[in-house]
């Protein structure tokens, strides 16, 4: 375990920390969040807070408390948008607020234009769940905790109903219910060390997909 220092490269497996410690390492797994978009923070006169994401009001226009920016919105992760649910903090990077908050903010253009009121962004959390291999789960709301295969149909049954489209709910679908019956999918760790190899050698243009499993 190393304490209060992060990771400052890891170069051809070498990795070098920023309390000038250094050790090699045949696998490297990357857990840590991710930061706010330079763009916004560093090239736009937007308001800005120390985090780089823009300050934005509850209704999700851009602003602070005493100016606002005319005509310009903003939701999701580069957005710091206060969460009316938990005073003082702001609602978290995931995709389920940035779901709703794109929403809200196109009925509060919508409205804007027709000079109606525009709405304030609430979300109350409905708990956190995760899972951990098949059938093993826990859901915690509050006081009340569900532990196992119970919590784990939880996690599965509102991650299908929060995928957005008919098609990709069958998709996902799919892929776990194969896992059920075969197992997990056995993936090459050379493939995932090398990721662009197969778009260079393909002449396609790189992707970048950011999908994983949490719930808040
Ligand atoms: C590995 C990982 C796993 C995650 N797992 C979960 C999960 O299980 N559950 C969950 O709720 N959330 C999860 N999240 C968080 C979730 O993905 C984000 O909160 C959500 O996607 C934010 O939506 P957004 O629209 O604000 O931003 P994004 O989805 O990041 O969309 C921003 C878009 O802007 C584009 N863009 C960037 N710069 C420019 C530019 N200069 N010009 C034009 N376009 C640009 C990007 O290409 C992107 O398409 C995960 C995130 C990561 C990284």
């Amino acid at each position: 375990m190393h304490l209060n220092c992060t990771v400052q490269s890891a170069v051809d497996g070498a990795v070098q920390l920023t309390d000038g410690s250094s050790f090699d390492a045949a696998l490297i797994v990357w857990t840590a969040g991710n930061d706010a978009n330079p763009v916004v923070s560093k090239h736009t006169d937007l308001p800005i807070n120390s985090r780089g994401l823009v300050i934005v009001r509850p209704d999700l226009r851009i602003g602070t408390e005493t100016e606002v920016v005319p005509a310009a919105w903003a939701a999701g992760d580069d957005a710091a948008v206060p969460d009316l649910a938990l005073p003082g903090a702001f609602t978290v990077p995931n995709a389920q607020h940035a779901f709703r908050q794109g929403k809200l903010l196109a009925r509060n253009i919508a409205a804007a234009l027709r000079g109606r009121p525009s709405k304030r962004y609430r979300h109350p959390s409905l708990g956190s769940v995760a899972t951990l291999g098949l059938g093993r789960g826990i859901f915690q709301y509050k006081k009340i905790t569900i532990k196992g295969p119970v919590a784990w149909l939880m996690h599965r049954g509102y991650h299908v109903l929060a995928v957005p489209t008919w098609e990709r709910k069958v998709r996902v679908l799919a892929v776990w219910l194969t896992a059920a019956l075969f197992g997990r999918d056995i993936v090459s760790l050379a493939a995932v060390e090398h990721p662009r190899d197969a778009f260079l050698r393909d002449g396609s243009a790189p992707a970048v997909t950011n999908r994983a499993s949490v719930l808040s």
